[in-house]
């Protein structure tokens, strides 16, 4: 009770603000890497407040840089804060926030796709799968290069409960280019439905909670950013390994604009290919000439279920790439060229 109490009512003492921690540390954004800071804190607190009640929680901030949304995480009546930030001239900043808030932040410098934050929190905080999600939430405004690779990185610990996903369903709000954002949220036969749709929507509830103009940001980058709330589904739609579904939808994908029998076609070895493909539609009850776009979660889900079954019956199936199937074939009219012009 007493530490409930604490917790509702910690305040961050008078601190300088962003844009004079920015002069104060001579933290200029470098272009190269992307950078591009949020000084507004009433912003930052409404991106923070679209994460969920923190309250007693837990939180990851992925790439703080200057600590705007930090102080806004700071402020929501939270256990702890542990940020991983890459770039050095941050962490003078990041330590004045760490004074101002005793115990409350830890600031590790290193890379998000590498560091292991499965260790980095008290164990009483997982949740079994099934439950509820964990008092345990990832916030983060990264630079685009870095958010895609990551959440694809993150989808995969999500279907084998790996990395921050061994705490339970851990929910994860992110900043992206808007288009991603809208690729990752699109249903079925819009426009922006993509590979990123389904690989995001058949492990997680997504959502795009949030539009924030490219002015909202220093320096302003070309586009408008989204932000997008992902809660783990308790059983994915599809049961199958995430990379077999990677390689289904990869493969549906190759041509978006033709028709979905095309792409799925190249999972099979030339020779067998018309076979194969019709058999695999027939079986999942797909229709050939639906676009990459209009097929659901649960047309992914039996064209996924029936591949396996092929796989299974087939074990170089699954290894076979028809790049270098035409790698191949290539180099052998290339040679019978040859041997016919000596
Ligand atoms: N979150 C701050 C904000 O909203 O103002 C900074 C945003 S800036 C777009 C991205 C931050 O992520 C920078 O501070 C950058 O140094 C950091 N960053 C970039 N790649 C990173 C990585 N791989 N690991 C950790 N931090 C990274």
């Amino acid at each position: 009770m007493a530490a409930a109490r604490k917790l509702n009512t910690f305040r961050l003492p008078p601190l300088p603000t962003i844009r004079e921690i920015i002069k104060l540390f001579r933290l200029q954004a470098q272009k190269q890497l992307s950078q591009n800071f949020l000084l507004d804190l009433r912003l930052t607190d409404k991106i923070v407040r679209k994460a969920g009640n923190l309250t007693g929680a837990y939180v990851y901030e992925v790439g703080p840089g200057p600590g705007g949304i930090t102080r806004s995480i700071l402020s929501a009546n939270i256990a702890e804060l542990l940020v991983v930030e890459k770039d050095t001239r941050f962490l003078p900043g990041l330590q004045m926030l760490s004074d101002a808030a005793p115990g409350k932040l830890r600031i590790v410098h290193g890379d998000v796709l590498t560091y292991r934050v499965d260790r980095a929190f008290p164990e009483n905080l997982k949740r079994a799968w099934e439950d509820d999600p964990p008092n345990f939430h990832i916030i983060g405004n990264l630079p685009f290069s870095v958010s895609t690779p990551l959440i694809i990185k993150w989808l995969r610990a999500v279907s084998r409960q790996e990395g921050p996903f061994v705490y339970g369903r851990t929910q994860m709000t992110l900043t992206f280019q808007k288009e991603v954002a809208e690729r990752l949220t699109a249903s079925t036969g819009s426009k922006q439905r993509s590979r990123l749709s389904i690989m995001a929507q058949y492990l997680c509830s997504v959502q795009h909670v949030l539009t924030i103009p490219g002015q909202a940001f220093i320096p302003k980058p070309e586009v408008d950013v989204g932000l997008v709330h992902f809660v783990p589904l308790v059983r994915p739609t599809i049961q199958q390994p995430f990379d077999l579904v990677e390689k289904v939808v990869q493969h549906v994908f190759h041509f978006r604009r033709k028709y979905c029998y095309r792409g799925l076609g190249m999972l099979f070895p030339e020779d067998r290919r018309l076979e194969s493909t019709g058999r695999l539609l027939q079986l999942a009850d797909v229709e050939p000439t639906l676009r990459p776009c209009q097929l659901s979660l649960a047309h992914f889900r039996s064209l996924c279920d029936v591949y396996r079954g092929m796989c299974d019956g087939d074990p170089q199936l699954f290894a076979y790439n028809f790049r270098e199937e035409l790698k191949q074939n290539k180099s052998r009219s290339r040679e019978a060229r040859e041997a016919q012009e000596l």
